[in-house]
């Protein structure tokens, strides 16, 4: 890495930390003395996707940002939450360690997590996903969503009025007697 002042080819590093999954180098130039900053990352194998035609597709970030973006268009997410989701996809899919992985499985790990994120994105990405293969298991999820919704009474502006821990003893009491 050459100074990027006076383009010297020698630095020492200063300071070194790990930062997501990468490490971030302080350097100073070795001739002029001006500091700058690298990252390191590691470049991981390339990623073969598994299409459901069987054709193989190189994995493509953007793609899946793209469709989770679409998913939760309008919805009220905090800023970097979408992007933070594909990343952890993304990693996910590395720590697999396979060099293809089926579709399927990119488009189940995006649900759950959407999932938990947001329920109409992510009923909009199953509909999208699923191609209404699957509508019966979309009707039960959109019914089970409009159940949930009814049981949820209190405003969300207020706290509530459980601490988490007995809200979830609640729900799981609640879905027991439904089965
Ligand atoms: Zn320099």
């Amino acid at each position: 890495m050459n100074c990027p002042y006076c383009s010297y080819p020698d630095s020492k590093v200063i300071d070194s930390r790990d930062v997501n999954e990468g490490v971030r180098r302080r350097r100073q130039c070795l001739s002029c003395s001006s500091r700058f900053t690298t990252y390191e990352r590691l470049q991981p194998a390339s990623l073969f996707v598994i299409k459901k035609d069987e054709r193989r597709e190189e994995f493509n970030q953007t793609k899946l940002l793209t469709g989770i973006r679409k998913a939760c268009e309008k919805r009220p997410l905090p800023a970097g939450a979408v992007d933070k989701l594909a990343d952890d996809i993304e990693s996910g899919l590395y720590q697999l360690g396979k060099a293809e992985i089926p579709s399927v499985i990119i488009g189940d790990m995006v649900m759950e997590r959407l999932k938990s994120l947001d329920y109409i994105a992510y009923i909009r990405f199953a509909s999208v996903y699923r191609e209404f293969t699957d509508i019966t298991v979309l009707k039960q999820e959109i019914d089970s969503l409009v159940g949930g919704e009814a049981e949820v009474s209190q405003p969300t502006s207020q706290l509530p009025l459980l601490p988490d821990e007995k809200l979830e003893t609640v729900a799981r009491r609640h879905q027991r007697n439904r089965r």
